[in-house]
């Protein structure tokens, strides 16, 4: 199957299972996207490449094109920012050791997040959250999320996040990730790609923006997420123009977690526009 023109093949290069905080396995979720029609994809879990293997499996029996994905977290400027790599070795140790690094630290800032909560008078979720969890070493805010709505303690998981589990609530902890430099460095050292994901969300002015993105640059990273679940479709607007700009490559995905959280649906996000350059460009469909 081949295609005259890059940005007409449905391309999903950022998705989640519950290999991180998905809500589908690396199969169910490469079965989901096959069925809506994607052509490549990627599966970005946080923080690990332990879908990995699974999903370029599934994707092999589906016909779907696999390009291996993570999502790295960063801190820059005090501030949480994402990173993609796409189209690397998973099995490179450089890649390995930062993202463990980055596992690590996820379990104490969990207990420091249910304590954060029962200091507001909400009951100890640890372990419930904990069970929505199917890879532990990867506990986050979401599922500390589903374990709030779960308990009717919120209605939805939007609400989750705006109450309790965002900068200044009380489930909210700052912490450190990894270093731009490390991500950005870890990705390119096996091989792949590396991404700015959803640069829309990032609380930045258009300077702190224009300098993360000059690092990120000369740190080897090549591409920007301008068409995502994150963005509305006049932030797609505003980074396919930044994309231009700062003759970056441009991404497509939906960053889809689960049936009824997530806005889009795998493949499902609009298409890249015209002007800009894919990330997938070159890559053999
Ligand atoms: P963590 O890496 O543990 O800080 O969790 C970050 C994850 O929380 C993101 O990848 C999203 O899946 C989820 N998240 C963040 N903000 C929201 C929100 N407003 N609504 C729903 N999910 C969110
Ligand atoms: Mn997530
Ligand atoms: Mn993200
Ligand atoms: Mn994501």
């Amino acid at each position: 199957m081949t295609s005259a023109y890059p940005h007409d093949i449905n391309v999903d290069l950022h998705m989640h299972s519950t290999a991180s905080d998905g809500a589908l396995s690396p199969e169910a979720l490469v079965a989901r996207a096959a069925g809506n029609g994607v052509q490549i994809m990627a599966l970005t879990d946080h923080d690990t490449v332990a879908g990995q293997q699974a999903a370029r499996e599934a994707a092999a029996q589906f016909g779907v094109q696999y390009v291996h994905g993570v999502e790295i977290s960063v801190t820059w400027g005090g501030e949480t920012i994402h990173v993609v790599g796409l189209d690397f070795d998973p099995t490179h140790a450089g890649l390995a050791d930062i993202l463990a690094g980055i596992r690590d630290g996820r379990l104490g800032r969990a207990r420091a997040m249910a304590d954060g909560l029962v200091a507001h008078g909400l009951p100890d979720l640890f372990d419930e959250a904990m069970s929505h969890a199917e890879n532990p070493g990867l506990i986050g805010r979401t599922h500390f999320a589903r374990a709030l709505v779960a308990r009717g303690l919120c209605p939805d998981m939007n609400s989750v996040f705006q109450r309790y589990l965002t900068p200044g609530k009380p489930g909210y902890l700052a912490h450190t990730w990894a270093s731009l430099s490390q991500a950005v460095g870890a990705i390119r050292g096996a091989g792949g790609v590396a991404v700015l994901a959803h640069p829309a969300r990032y609380r930045l002015s258009a300077i702190g923006l224009w300098a993360l993105i000059d690092e990120f640059k000369t740190l080897g990273g090549s591409a920007v997420e301008v068409v995502t679940g994150s963005h509305t479709d006049r932030e797609a607007r505003r980074f396919q123009q930044l994309a231009v700009e700062h003759k970056l490559h441009a991404s497509r995905g939906s960053d889809f977690h689960a049936v009824g959280e997530s806005r889009f649906d795998v493949g499902a996000v609009p298409p890249l526009p015209d002007a800009t350059r894919p990330v997938w460009h070159g890559w053999a469909h």
